[in-house]
């Protein structure tokens, strides 16, 4: 049986982060991935580095910031260029009352460090010439990142690997032994593992890994789809969405939140139409490239004549409190988990860092019990980890 100290599930941004922070510190790391590096959600995602759009707790703030920070100087560590770039973010505001509540987290936001503002329609207009501003009030200004994901999940995957991390693709794990209170066994159809930690960091899939140890975490999983256009000159010159964007998908069984990303090479990726359903599946829908074909032309009528030339979709998990879900399993000793955070992109390089320190028995600069898993089990007294 081939032993390391901590083998990783999951060859997306958690995983290949972590595998990386780890194998960084020197600790013999095993990463199996079902099937490729950033198959999963990561590859298919926007790519944005979100700014503004998350929890305004200070734990989900610091990450964030503290995350963009990190990736100005993230590309040239990891050797690979991903197509960092900073881009200005407008988020359309289309009600009074999504002006007011806007105001408020821009305040909060501003004062943290995160710039945040309103612009009217007279300077939006200005910065998005080709954008219908019929029904709209302004929009929320701040500046974020963005990148190539795929890239981003191979400049992880080669730099953990170039510091002895063993990275397997097409490697999915089968099964786990459970002794006592310990993983002790993690089995592929070729191979069995032995490993200090298991951590299991598997996305949407993260319960068809715990269950193997009788672990069931109350995670929930939306679907969403996306696509790209055919190249064309610039005509759109920021990221945009809709300040909305939330308040439009919750509860519905099947919504359009409306985003546009301008890639470098002039094509243009349209996200996102969100179904609620808890069958894991990356199928994209008749229904869901019309209703975002819809929406991008609603807004920007020229792109009635832009073909779109690929669409995808994936799952994406949440935790029922719609806060992450990273940290020792209570129900055993040695099971890890990192899954649901809402903007990975931004948060990754910070968190990754900080779960890699817990993974070796240290304590993050800031505690994640807010993110605890044993939060929804509060009748387990809470593992210690390794
Ligand atoms: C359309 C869309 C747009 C998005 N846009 C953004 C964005 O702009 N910015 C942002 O920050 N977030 C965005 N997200 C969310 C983001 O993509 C996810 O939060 C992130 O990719 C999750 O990363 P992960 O590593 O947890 O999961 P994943 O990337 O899904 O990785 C999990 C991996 O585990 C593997 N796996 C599954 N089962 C097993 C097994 N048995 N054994 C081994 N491996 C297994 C899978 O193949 C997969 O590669 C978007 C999501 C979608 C759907």
């Amino acid at each position: 049986m081939q032993t390391y100290d901590v083998l990783i599930a999951g060859g997306g941004f958690h995983g290949l982060a972590a595998a990386y922070c780890l194998a960084k510190s020197g600790v013999r790391t095993l990463l199996l991935e079902a099937r490729g590096i950033g198959s999963g959600t990561s590859g298919a995602c926007a790519g944005r580095a979100q700014a503004c759009e998350g929890h305004l707790d200070e734990l989900n703030i610091a990450l964030v910031r503290d995350g963009l920070k990190a990736h100005e100087t993230l590309q040239e560590e990891l050797d690979f260029d991903y197509e960092w770039r900073k881009v200005g973010l407008l988020l359309l505001l289309r009600e009074e009352g999504m002006v007011r509540l806007w105001s408020e987290r821009s305040s909060v936001l501003t004062a943290s460090g995160i710039p945040t503002g309103i612009i009217d329609v007279q300077s939006l207009r200005k910065a998005e010439p080709n954008l219908r501003t019929d029904g709209l009030l302004g929009a929320v200004a701040c500046t974020e990142g963005t990148l190539n994901p795929l890239k981003f999940s191979l400049a992880l995957a080669r730099a953990a690997a170039r510091y002895g991390a063993q990275i397997r693709r097409d490697s999915p794990v089968t099964g786990l032994e459970v002794q006592g209170r310990r993983v002790t066994a993690v089995k592929t159809a070729a191979e069995t593992y032995s490993a200090g930690v298991v951590a299991v960091m598997t996305g949407s899939w993260v319960n068809e890994i715990t269950r193997m140890a009788g672990v069931e975490l109350p995670i929930q999983n939306s679907h969403a789809e996306a696509f790209i256009t055919e190249p064309i000159p610039p005509r759109i010159y920021h990221n945009i969405g809709v300040a909305d964007s939330y308040e439009t998908i919750y509860g519905k069984s099947h919504a359009v939140a409306f985003g546009i990303v301008p890639e470098p090479d002039g094509s243009l990726y349209v996200s996102e139409a969100v179904a609620s359903t808890g069958d894991l599946h990356d199928r994209s829908t008749a229904w869901g490239l019309a209703a975002m074909a819809r929406a991008a032309a609603g807004f920007y009528p020229f792109l009635r004549d832009v073909r779109a030339v690929r669409t995808w979709a994936r799952p994406t998990s949440i935790a029922p409190d719609e806060e992450p879900l990273v940290g020792w399993v209570p129900q055993l000793e040695n099971l890890f988990v990192s899954t649901s955070l809402l903007e990975t992109i931004s948060a990754i390089p910070v968190l990754a860092g900080w779960m890699a320190m817990m993974i070796q028995g240290q304590a993050p600069p800031r505690p994640l019990d807010r993110y605890a898993p044993g939060r929804f089990f509060p009748g387990i007294p809470q593992g210690a980890g390794r």
